[in-house]
């Protein structure tokens, strides 16, 4: 049975989906306009994790991630840089597939971007405006949220208060019917992209871009939405009031929250500017190490980061590499022939038979382990605890001499199988992208062939794909730059 903490109802629930094995999930995704940060990874990671648990433990998993590809912050780049937004766009979003793919994220169901779902959206506001939930102005059309009953059910704030605190900020809304009403539509100004409305020409608030999304890939009503916890407001309260508004639906059943990443007790984040971007961080750790790095502790928590935490992650994830490749070692290596069996006694054999045998029991405890942690509300930091219970026992296993291949293969298997579920692969190569391997490869027949220009050519079109290749006495060795 998994449980799961429910942001709306503060508290841990059995998922019970919509459909009888089949889970429907939508998870905010990044504002593609610069590399994303450990803070913008934590999301992406936690929620990649659940989606493999749930499809470990037999769910079908619709996953919609999105891609936010309009609004202030990527005009004002786009414009700094004299490039289209959908050019600045395109960048980003090959930008984060690379650090997606390194971090073994994997791919989601559908990856919208919000520009592809303007007219879904539009439906929307044209439902909320025929059904009295928005108003125009003349910048734009707005959501009233004073009309709809619940608002606030999310983040556990009443009208009246949002209200109080909202009346002290100076505001440039003038019209607006209450402070917290927020904008659907906005209409255009100078130097914005902009698709024809009924309401005038202009572009997409930022929540109705994921309600309509939702509605667009998943249906009106879905069983899980993720994003961290600065989304609960007013985002996710505004998606609700939208989507449940528009459609006469229930919105979503289970709301998932991650904690933040804190460096020294603040909020990682663009505007505090104390962030650390994937991309840098992986000129020092492993992609992997930062996955592992963000298991060690529960979604829910926040995380110091330290670059002393990430080295300690490091030797975590070295000892679970080691153990793995250990195994796979010995149970290969035939040392029953080297020790002569023969001259074993019956004794010992009984002895040797009965450790196998325990090492065995060891996967079946680990595994017991491993889901009941995570069927509790996701405890990565407990479910690592168990693999490490089993790490312990098959590197004592190992050691002895003459143990049965059989048991130090399953050991193996079940360390693999478990970490698979977190994203971690042991034996994993260096991710370097295919299309990065078969320049090297025209690279190394250019050389053959004594054709250095073209040779040169083509390491620096790996060089700007931002891999680097060594020459080796091996062969040619690649890796990120
Ligand atoms: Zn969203």
């Amino acid at each position: 049975m998994i449980k799961i903490y429910n942001t709306q109802t503060r508290s841990k629930e059995e998922l019970q989906t919509i459909e009888p094995g089949k889970v429907k999930m939508y998870v905010c995704g990044p504002t593609v306009y610069n590399y994303f940060h450990l803070g913008n990874a934590r999301p992406f990671i936690t929620y990649d994790t659940f989606r493999r648990f749930l499809e470990y433990r037999g769910y079908d998993v619709a996953y919609v991630q999105n891609f936010t590809d309009i609004d202030d912050k990527m005009i004002k780049k786009a414009n700094e840089e004299g490039i289209t937004v959908g050019q600045l766009a395109d960048r980003y979003i090959a930008e984060y597939f690379r650090d997606a793919d390194g971090l073994n994220i994997r791919r989601a169901t559908v990856h919208p971007r919000a520009t592809d779902s303007i007219d879904e959206m539009q439906k929307i506001i044209a439902t909320l405006m025929d059904k009295g939930y928005a108003y125009q102005l003349e910048d734009g059309v707005y959501y009233d949220v004073a009309k709809f009953e619940n608002y606030g059910q999310l983040s556990h704030h009443n009208l009246e208060d949002l209200e109080a605190g909202a009346s002290d900020r100076v505001s440039s809304d003038q019209g607006k019917h209450n402070p917290m009403d927020f904008a659907l539509w906005k209409l255009k100004k100078p130097n914005e992209p902009f698709w024809p409305s009924p309401w005038g020409e202009g572009r997409p608030g930022w929540h109705i871009e994921c309600s309509a999304m939702i509605r667009e890939h998943l249906g009106v009503t879905i069983d899980i939405h993720g994003g961290g916890q600065d989304l609960v407001f007013p985002h996710h309260e505004n998606e609700i009031a939208q989507s449940e508004a528009a459609n006469d639906a229930p919105f979503v059943h289970y709301w998932l929250h991650n904690g933040f990443i804190n460096v020294d007790q603040e909020k990682m984040s663009k505007s505090a500017g104390n962030f650390f971007t994937v991309r840098d961080l992986v000129e020092h750790f492993e992609y992997d190490v930062l996955r592992f790095f963000m298991l060690t502790g529960h979604y829910r928590m926040p995380i110091n980061f330290s670059g002393d935490l990430l080295t300690a992650a490091q030797n975590g994830w070295t000892r679970i590499k080691t153990c793995v490749e250990n195994l796979d070692f010995v149970a290969a290596s035939d040392r029953t022939m080297a020790s002569n069996p023969n001259a074993r006694a019956d004794a010992a054999q009984t002895s040797l038979a009965e450790q196998a045998a325990t090492l065995v029991a060891d996967c079946t405890t680990a595994r017991a382990s491993f889901i009941a942690a995570m069927e509790d509300d996701l405890n990565t930091a407990d479910a690592l605890a168990a693999i490490f219970d089993l790490v312990r026992a098959a590197n004592t296993a190992a050691t002895v001499t003459d143990i049965a291949p059989d048991a130090l293969q399953t050991a193996a298997a079940t360390l693999r199988e478990l970490l698979d579920v977190l994203g971690l692969n042991p034996t994993r190569e260096a991710q370097i992208p295919a299309e990065v391997l078969a320049l090297v490869d025209e690279r190394g027949a250019a050389k053959k062939a004594r054709d250095f220009a073209r040779a040169d050519a083509l390491r620096n079109q790996v060089l700007e794909l931002g891999y680097e290749i060594k020459d080796t006495p091996q062969g040619p060795k690649v890796s990120a730059r």
